[in-house]
């Protein structure tokens, strides 16, 4: 999976959450924090 994001590099805003791999949405509210959108992860919901 880590292959696609081969294109993105560190200037990326979005977060990976360190649990699934998947990319976090962005925080809703500047200097907000981000949170895991993958419902089957087991950090889903929860800042990262
Ligand atoms: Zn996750």
């Amino acid at each position: 999976m880590y292959e696609l994001w081969d294109e993105i590099d560190g200037e990326d805003p979005s977060p990976i959450c360190p649990q699934c791999g998947v990319s976090a949405l962005a925080p809703e509210v500047p200097g907000g924090e981000s949170v895991c959108e993958n419902g089957a992860c087991g950090g889903y919901g929860e800042p990262i």
